[in-house]
C-alpha cells in the first residue's frame, strides 16, 4: 500500500503536448479501472461484484483509492486485496484530499494501457464499460460517458451542471454534454502531461482535445444513490468555474503567457491612446480643458494598468523559459 503523492502541492506540468497514437486492441490491452473512494462501505462489495462480471475475460486490474474514508471502507477494500488479489489494488491515502486528487493518485498507481474512471458510489454503471471498450477499439483515445437520464437533485445539479457544461464546451472548444460524469475511458498517453488537482478531473477531455485527442461521447446508464451520502453540493460550481479558467489559460497560454498579457495591454493601451488624441484635438479647436475630463483621468489610468499587464506578461515569460530550455 502506498502514500501518494498527487497532493494538493502536486506539481505542474501541463504544457507537455504528447503524441498521440492509436494503436493497441482495448481487448488486449491491460485495462486499469481507477476508483476514488470516500465513505462508500455499502457500496464496495455490489461494485466490485459487478466490474467483476462485466470486465470477465479481460486483463484488467481495480485500483481502489481509499481518500481517507471513516466508515469502514478501508477494512472492505482490504477484504477485497486478499480474496482477489489478481486484480484488485488499494491505494490508501492518508487523509481526505479529495476526489481529484484520488484520482491521481489512482493513475500514478496504475498500469494499464487503457485507463477506465468510474465513482464507486454505484450511480455509473460498471456495465457500460465494455461498451466503451469497444470505441476504444475503433480508435478513439477518449470515451467520454454522459448521463443522458441523470439520476440527481435537479436543482442543485443538474442545472448548475448544464451550464457548467455549455461553459466549459464554448470555453474550451470541446463540446461534451457532461463534462461532470466520472465514467470515462482514457488511453494513457492522453493522461500524461496533465497533473490533476483542485476540480480537475472533469477537464481532462479538454486538455486531450487540446492535444489532438480523438474523443467520442456515449450516453451511459446513470443510478440514484442507494446507499452513502453525495459529497458534493451547489459550491463546486464556483470551484469548477475557477478551475476552467486555469485549465483555459494553461491550455491556450502556457507556452506563450505574453500573447495574453500583452494581448490585454495592447487593448488596454491603444483605445485610451485614441481618447487622448481626441481630447488633445478637441483642446485645440474646440478648447475644452483636457484635465478636467474625466475622459482623461481613466485613460490615463487604463494606459498604466495596460503597461502594468505587458510587465505581467514579461514575468510570465521568463517563468515559462524554464519549460522550453
Ligand atoms: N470521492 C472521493 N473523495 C472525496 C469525495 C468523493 O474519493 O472527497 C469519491 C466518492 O466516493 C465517489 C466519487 O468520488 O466515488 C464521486 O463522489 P459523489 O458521488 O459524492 O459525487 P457526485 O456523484 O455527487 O458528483
Ligand atoms: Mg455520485
Amino acid at each position: 500500500m502506498a502514500a501518494s503523492r498527487a497532493g494538493p502541492q502536486a506539481g505542474l506540468a501541463m504544457a507537455t503536448h504528447g503524441q498521440i497514437r492509436a494503436e493497441s486492441r482495448a481487448t488486449k490491452a491491460l485495462l486499469s479501472v481507477v476508483i476514488p473512494v470516500y465513505n462508500e462501505v455499502d457500496n464496495l462489495r455490489a461494485l466490485y461484484q459487478a466490474l467483476t462480471a462485466s470486465l470477465r475475460g479481460r486483463q484488467y486490474e481495480l485500483v481502489f483509492v481509499d481518500d481517507g474514508s471513516a466508515d469502514g471502507s478501508l477494512s472492505v477494500l482490504s477484504e477485497l486485496v486478499d480474496t482477489d488479489a489478481e486484480h484488485v489494488r488499494l491505494v490508501e491515502l492518508r487523509r481526505n484530499f479529495g476526489q481529484t486528487a484520488a484520482i491521481a493518485a489512482g493513475i500514478d498507481h496504475s498500469q494499464g494501457e487503457i485507463v477506465v474512471l468510474i465513482d464507486a458510489d454505484m450511480q455509473n454503471d460498471p456495465a457500460d464499460i465494455p461498451m466503451m471498450l469497444e470505441k476504444i477499439d475503433e480508435g478513439y483515445d477518449v470515451v467520454s460517458g454522459w448521463r443522458a437520464d441523470r439520476k440527481d437533485r435537479m436543482l442543485t445539479r443538474r442545472f448548475p451542471s448544464r451550464v457548467a457544461n455549455w461553459l466549459i464546451s464554448k470555453v474550451t472548444g470541446v463540446e461534451l454534454h457532461d463534462y461532470g460524469c466520472t465514467l470515462k475511458a482514457y488511453r494513457r498517453e492522453v493522461l500524461q502531461g496533465f497533473r490533476l488537482y483542485g476540480e480537475m478531473h472533469r477537464f481532462i477531455p479538454a486538455y486531450a482535445g487540446s492535444v489532438g485527442a480523438r474523443i467520442v461521447e456515449v450516453p451511459v446508464r446513470h443510478h440514484p444513490r442507494l446507499h452513502g451520502k453525495a459529497k458534493y453540493g451547489l459550491e463546486r460550481t464556483t470551484k469548477v468555474l475557477l478551475d476552467l479558467f486555469t485549465v483555459k489559460f494553461l491550455i491556450s497560454y502556457s507556452v506563450k503567457p505574453i500573447y495574453l498579457f500583452g494581448g490585454t495591454g495592447v487593448a488596454l493601451i491603444l483605445p485610451s491612446l485614441a481618447v487622448l488624441v481626441f481630447l488633445l484635438v478637441r483642446r485645440l479647436t474646440v478648447g475644452t480643458a483636457v484635465l478636467s475630463s474625466p475622459l482623461f483621468q481613466t485613460s490615463t489610468m487604463l494606459i498604466i494598468l495596460g503597461f502594468q499587464s505587458i510587465l505581467m506578461g514579461f514575468i510570465a515569460e521568463l517563468l515559462v523559459r524554464t519549460y522550453h530550455e
